[in-house]
């Protein structure tokens, strides 16, 4: 069996439990098909065909968009839109797809990013438990880099995303907040030459294992999230007018209480493995 082959084993094992067509591995053949990026060279991922025909109608063609933003918000997934109908519904009205998505497992940040920006299954990827070494497999990142494009990722210090695709021919902008990563990723929208920005949130995670999922500081969190959203997508239709676009909200997995203060995720069961990938699509204006 080649690489190719087990990863889609995984993600089609996925799909079928939940009933679901889509796995957060298709994120990257999506994002480099709309971009006209060869895939990375274990991606196992499918271009999302909606997603896939909106761009080729607006754009006039497939592989045409010019500028990404990919914002990953850790553990806003179905069960939190679920809870979150206000803000999730903003980010739908935002956005115009929503791509119900299986994840990977077991369900932890570094497991379920490793898959979504390699398209790989974490047997390929190599990171199957909570562990942040530097990923080998090739990488949407290194996808971009290779076709000459800028790639910039702004993340809080020492976090997954931080860790795990180090080494690669792109920009690591770290801090110690994620209103620090989010000023920053607004700044290099409006200042930059990237072609793609990844901006990571790390707080509604962090505040859904110390107070549970759907406690105050996740509601301030959950709404955090969509208030960022919204901002990145008129940053956008500011500063990336003349290009076409694209912005994808990217969760890794979701999160479920495990008492009544304490939230947790990492077990194939719905409320972590069913998450959305919100993707925008617009053409230069
Ligand atoms: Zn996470």
């Amino acid at each position: 069996m080649t690489d190719i082959e087990r990863s889609k084993e995984v993600f089609d094992q996925f799909r079928t439990q939940y009933n679901t067509p889509y796995s957060i591995g298709d994120l990257t053949a999506t994002v480099c098909t709309l971009c006209g990026v060869e895939l990375p060279q274990q991606c196992a991922g499918t271009p999302i065909p909606s997603v896939i025909d909106q761009g080729d109608k607006l754009m006039d063609g497939v592989g045409k968009t010019q500028k990404v933003l990919l914002f990953c918000a850790d553990a806003l997934g179905e069960n939190q839109r679920q809870y979150f109908k206000d803000d999730f519904a903003r980010i739908e009205k935002i956005a115009g797809f929503r791509i119900l998505s299986t994840s990977v497992m077991p369900s932890v940040t570094p497991v379920c990013y490793g898959s979504i920006f390699s398209g790989a299954a974490p047997c390929v990827h190599g990171i199957q438990k909570y562990e942040k070494p530097v990923l080998k497999v090739d990488t949407l990142f290194d996808a971009f880099a290779r076709a000459g494009k800028n790639v910039a990722i702004c993340a809080i210090n020492s976090c997954s995303i931080d860790m795990i695709f180090r080494g690669r021919n792109v920009d690591y902008y770290s801090f110690r907040t994620d209103e620090g990563s989010f000023q920053c990723a607004m700044k290099l929208v409006a200042e930059s030459d990237y072609d793609l920005i990844v901006c990571y949130m790390t707080d509604y995670d962090h505040q859904m294992h110390h107070h549970g999922p759907f406690s105050a500081e996740c509601v301030e969190q959950a709404k955090l999230a969509a208030d960022r959203f919204t901002a990145f997508a008129a940053q956008m239709d500011q500063y990336w007018k003349s290009y076409n676009r694209a912005l994808v909200f990217v969760p890794d997995h979701g999160g479920h209480p495990v008492d009544e203060t304490h939230g947790a995720h990492g077990e194939n069961i719905p409320e972590d493995m069913l998450v959305n990938h919100f993707y925008r699509i617009c053409e230069a204006n």
